[in-house]
C-alpha cells in the first residue's frame, strides 16, 4: 500500500495518470499550525479535457465488464478504506482540522459508501412496462458517460465519496475536483484506494484546484451530469451554466437549520443535543444547527445550560491534544464568522459566551435573544455559533423556522412525537429528525435539501443513487416489423 503518511509524506503522488496536476504546485497547509505538510499538483483546464476524453473511452469497457468484477472493485475499496481508516482520519485531522471523533466518524461513513456501491452495481436497472401491443416494453437505466464531481472542504472524504462511488458503480467514469484546501483527504487518497482496488485505468481522475477548474469541468460538453456540493452562491453559478448547456446538475448547498425545542422536553438532554448540533466540527457542516428555537417556558434554563456547556468545550490542535473542537479552515472563514457574531451583538443580541478567537481557534459561541435582525441568526455562519430565539406558540415556531430560504435539515425535540410529525409537514425541509439535532448522515438514506439548500436531488441508497447517475432509455422490442396504413 502506498498511502501517504501525513507525518512523513514528501508531496509525491504515486498514482500517475489518476491524478492530474499540470497547473503547477500548491501546498497542503495544516490549519492548526499554519505549517506546510506536503504539496500536490494543481489540475489545469487541459487536464480536464484529457481526463474527460480518457474517461469516455474507458467507460464503455467498464460498463461491458461482468457485474461481479465491477462490484468486487467496490468491496475491495470499502475494505481498503476500513484497513486504512487511521491514515484517512489522520489526514482529516491534519489537513481539515477535524477533531479525532469527527474524523473517525467520517472515515467509517466513507467505507459504507464503497460497500454500498456494490448494491448499485448489482441492483435491477430497469422495469418491464405494460404495453397495448404484443411486444416487450421496458425502461432501462444506462450510465450517463462521464460524471463531474465538485466537493467542499468540510467533510471532504464523505462528500466526494458519496458521489464518486455510486457514479462509478452505475457504470460511469468520474472526474473529481476536490476543494484545494483538502486535496488529499478529499481526493488524492481515493485515487490510491481505487487504483489499489483494481478499478481499470482511465475511469477515475482527481484534479485538485479552485473555482476556475470547477467551472471548466461544468462547461465541458462531454460531462453530462455534475454533482456539486458547496455554497448556495457557487451552486447558483453551476446551476446556471448547467441549465444553459442542458445538462443535469445535482446541487447540494448551504443550510441554516432550525432545532425546535418544545415545552415538554428534558432540558439537559435537549441542550446536549443542541450543543452537538451547533459545535461539532466547529459548526462547519451544512446541517449544523444554526437556529435554536426554544419555548419560552424553558428558554432561560436552556440558554443558561447551553452557555455553560459551550464555555466548557476544549478547543485545540486535534493532532496533539484530545480537544473535540479544532481550528476553522482558514483566516477568511474565521473573519467571516467573527463579523457575523460581532454585528449580531451590535444589533442587540446577547453574546453569553464565546465571540473570541485565538488564531484559527474560535470559541464556541452562544447568542441569546436572536432574531432575523441579527446576521448570525439570519445567515449561514459555518462556524461554532449557536443563536437562540424564544417562541410562545407552535405557530410562532413554524413562522420562525420558515423565515429562512434554506431547507436542508430540521430537528424537533418533544415528548409528543405526533405533534412533531405534524410540524415537520409544515416546515419545508429535505431532512427532519424528531428527537435529535440536525446533523446526521447514513449511506442508506436519500440526502438532500429544498429551497436555497439545493434542487431537491438526492444521494444515498440504491434508488436515489441510480436515479442521480443514470439516464432512462425506453426500449420496445417485437418479433416482426410493425405494419402501417401507408
Ligand atoms: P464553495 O461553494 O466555495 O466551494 C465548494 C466547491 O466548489 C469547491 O471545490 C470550490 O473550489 C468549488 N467552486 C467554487 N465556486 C465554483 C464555481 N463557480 N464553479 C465550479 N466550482 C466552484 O463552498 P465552501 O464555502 O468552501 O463550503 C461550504 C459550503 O458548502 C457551505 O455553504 C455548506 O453549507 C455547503 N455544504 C453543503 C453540503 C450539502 O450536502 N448540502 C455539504 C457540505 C457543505
Amino acid at each position: 500500500m502506498t498511502f501517504f503518511d501525513s507525518s512523513t509524506w514528501d508531496g509525491r503522488i504515486s498514482s500517475g495518470g489518476w491524478v492530474r496536476g499540470g497547473g503547477g504546485s500548491a501546498d497542503v497547509v495544516e490549519p492548526a499550525t499554519g505549517n506546510t505538510i506536503g504539496s500536490y499538483g494543481v489540475g489545469s483546464t487541459e487536464d480536464v479535457s484529457r481526463a474527460v476524453e480518457q474517461g469516455r473511452a474507458a467507460q464503455r469497457e467498464w460498463m461491458a465488464l461482468p457485474y461481479p468484477e465491477r462490484s468486487a472493485v467496490f468491496r475491495r475499496a470499502g475494505q481498503l478504506v476500513d484497513d486504512n481508516a487511521d491514515v484517512l482520519s489522520d489526514w482529516l485531522v491534519r489537513e481539515a482540522g477535524s477533531g479525532r471523533g469527527k474524523a473517525a466518524f467520517e472515515a467509517s461513513l466513507v467505507s459504507g459508501e464503497y460497500f454500498g456501491a456494490t448494491a448499485v452495481v448489482e441492483a435491477p436497472y430497469g422495469q418491464l412496462l405494460r404495453t397495448h401491443v404484443p411486444r416487450l416494453s421496458m425502461a432501462r437505466r444506462l450510465p450517463v458517460g462521464v460524471v463531474g464531481v465538485i466537493s467542499p472542504f468540510n467533510f471532504p472524504a464523505i462528500l466526494a465519496s458519496r458521489s464518486v462511488a455510486p457514479a462509478l458503480a452505475a457504470g460511469n467514469a468520474v472526474v473529481l475536483k476536490p476543494d484545494p484546501r483538502t486535496a488529499v483527504s478529499g481526493g488524492l487518497f481515493f485515487a490510491e484506494v481505487l487504483r489499489e482496488a483494481g478499478l481499470p485505468e482511465g475511469l477515475f481522475h482527481v484534479l485538485p484546484g479552485g473555482a476556475d477548474l470547477g467551472s471548466a469541468l461544468v462547461e465541458h460538453p462531454d460531462v453530462r451530469v455534475i454533482s456539486f456540493t458547496g455554497s448556495t452562491a457557487a451552486g447558483r453559478k453551476v446551476g446556471e451554466a448547467a441549465g444553459r448547456l442542458l445538462k443535469r446538475a445535482h446541487l447540494e448547498l448551504g443550510g441554516n437549520n432550525a432545532l425546535i425545542v418544545l415545552d415538554d422536553v428534558d432540558v439537559p438532554a435537549a441542550v446536549s443535543a443542541g450543543a452537538w448540533g451547533s459545535f461539532l466540527h466547529q459548526g462547519q457542516i451544512c446541517m449544523t444547527t444554526g437556529r435554536h428555537l426554544v419555548h419560552e417556558s424553558i428558554y432561560d434554563e436552556y440558554v443558561e445550560r447551553l452557555t455553560a456547556t459551550a464555555a466548557g468545550i476544549p478547543v485545540g490542535n486535534p493532532a496533539t491534544t484530545e480537544a473535540p473542537l479544532g481550528p476553522v479552515i482558514d483566516a477568511g472563514q474565521r473573519d467571516r464568522i467573527h463579523d457575523l457574531v460581532t454585528r449580531s451583538g451590535e444589533a442587540g443580541a446577547r453574546i453569553t459566551t464565546g465571540g473570541t478567537f485565538d488564531g484559527l481557534f474560535y470559541r464556541p459561541t452562544v447568542i441569546a435573544d436572536s432574531g432575523m435582525s441579527h446576521p448570525a441568526f439570519a445567515e449561514e455562519v459555518f462556524g461554532p455559533v449557536a443563536p437562540v430565539a424564544k417562541f410562545s406558540t407552535v405557530e410562532e415556531a413554524v413562522a420562525l423556522a420558515t423565515q429562512s430560504d434554506y431547507g436542508l435539515a430540521l430537528g424537533i425535540l418533544t415528548r409528543d412525537v405526533m405533534r412533531a410529525l405534524d410540524l415537520a409537514e409544515r416546515i419545508p425541509s429535505g431532512i427532519v429528525h424528531i428527537n435529535d439535532q440536525t446533523v446526521d448522515d447514513e449511506p442508506t438514506a436519500p440526502f438532500g435539501g429544498v429551497g436555497a439548500s439545493g434542487t431537491g436531488s438526492r444521494f444515498g441508497g440504491v434508488e436515489a443513487n441510480i436515479e442521480a447517475f443514470t439516464e432512462t432509455q425506453w426500449v420496445t422490442m417485437q418479433g416482426e416489423i410493425a405494419r402501417y396504413p401507408f
